[in-house]
């Protein structure tokens, strides 16, 4: 049964939205494109009492240019990066992965903001309030254990935001505002790896901007597995970066609980950095694709981005 709103708050300032937070504590989710949030709502796996839309913060919609890095607000939409000169030139493969995002008409809702904290997943937990009760709860919808694994107290839903594992291999940052003030942080740092609670953020931690260094030059090719090529959320997504001083990023979705991420130099051996990557994925089945298939994919993708970047 979808139960209507009890409180719908638009704030007009960061400050204002934190302030609202504090005030509705734990039973409230921030609103920005709502593609992820209304959904898992219709859904019933979303169930707070309040939303606060945080659209009408101007201060989070703009691209700037900084001395040694650009910011993008969180609220940019992610079919609105491809009209922004700079990024294009600087990093398409964050425009392909904004583009693999869901469908047309949802990239110009879609927040980048909202991409990268968008709610991981699984095929035994996305599906229908019936659908559920007659499989059986899993763990993170108030059941007794992971369905997915077979029994086991731990969930490894996965990490599905196809625009963080670019952003990660392009060394992003997050500026990132509380009630306890301002922090930047890594984009890595910000996901535990625990499926039921996939971000360590402050629950009424806004996201300012995502940051990406311009000081060096970066590569970077990005490569996505799905079913459809529109609308099918990720089976594994990959990004590999390459900078100008001979750095490598090499980063996986899709396939663990939150982004895997292996950093290396030019002098590595390709190899071993993909071998690393694989045995760092806690890959399940708990996808449309088997998981020997997602986990073989892994180094057919990885082989191919360092064929495309050493080319
Ligand atoms: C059919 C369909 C297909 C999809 N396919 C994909 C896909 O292929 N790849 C993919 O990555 N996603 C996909 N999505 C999920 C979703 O559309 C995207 O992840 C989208 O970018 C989410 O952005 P949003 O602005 O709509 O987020 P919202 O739904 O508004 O919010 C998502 C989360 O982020 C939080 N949030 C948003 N902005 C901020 C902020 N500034 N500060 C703090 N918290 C914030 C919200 O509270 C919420 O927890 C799909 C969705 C649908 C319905
Ligand atoms: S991984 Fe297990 S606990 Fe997590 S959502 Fe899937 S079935 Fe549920």
């Amino acid at each position: 049964m979808i139960v209507a709103e009890k409180l719908y708050l638009k704030p007009k300032t960061i400050d204002e939205a934190i302030r609202l937070a504090k005030k509705h504590a734990e039973s409230f989710h921030y609103l920005a494109g709502g593609t992820d949030v209304i959904v898992n709502k219709f859904q019933g796996n979303e169930e707070s009492d309040c939303l606060i839309d945080i659209t009408d913060i101007e201060e989070l919609k703009q691209i700037i240019k900084r001395k040694d890095h650009i910011s993008i607000g969180s609220l940019v939409r992610l079919d609105d990066l491809k009209n922004h000169t700079e990024i294009k030139k600087l990093f398409p493969a964050l425009l392909e992965a904004a583009h693999s995002v869901a469908s047309p008409m949802l990239r110009k809702t879609a927040t980048i903001g909202g991409n990268i904290l968008c709610e991981n997943r699984c095929v035994f937990y996305n599906q229908s309030e019936w659908w559920r009760e007659a499989v059986g709860y899993c763990l993170k919808c108030d059941g007794e254990v992971c369905i997915a694994t077979g029994g086991k107290k731990n969930c490894f839903s996965k990490f599905v935001s196809d625009t963080a594992p670019v952003l990660i291999a392009l060394n992003a940052s997050l500026d990132i505002v509380d009630s306890n003030g301002d922090q930047t942080l890594a984009l890595e740092d910000i996901y535990s790896g625990d499926g039921m609670k996939p971000r360590k953020l402050s629950h009424a931690a806004i996201i300012r901007s995502i940051n990406i260094p311009t000081k060096e030059k970066q590569s970077c090719v990005f490569k996505k597995l799905r079913p459809r090529e529109a609308v099918d959320f990720s089976s594994l997504t990959t990004a590999v970066s390459k900078s100008e001083s001979g750095k490598i990023r090499v980063v996986l979705g899709g396939v663990d609980p939150k982004p895997i991420l292996v950093e290396g130099t030019i002098k590595d051996n390709k190899e071993e950095l993909i071998k690393q990557a694989v045995k760092k994925a806690r890959i399940i089945d708990n996808d449309f694709y088997p998981r020997l298939y997602r986990k073989e994919m892994i180094t057919v993708f990885l082989e191919r981005s360092f064929e495309e970047i050493f080319k």
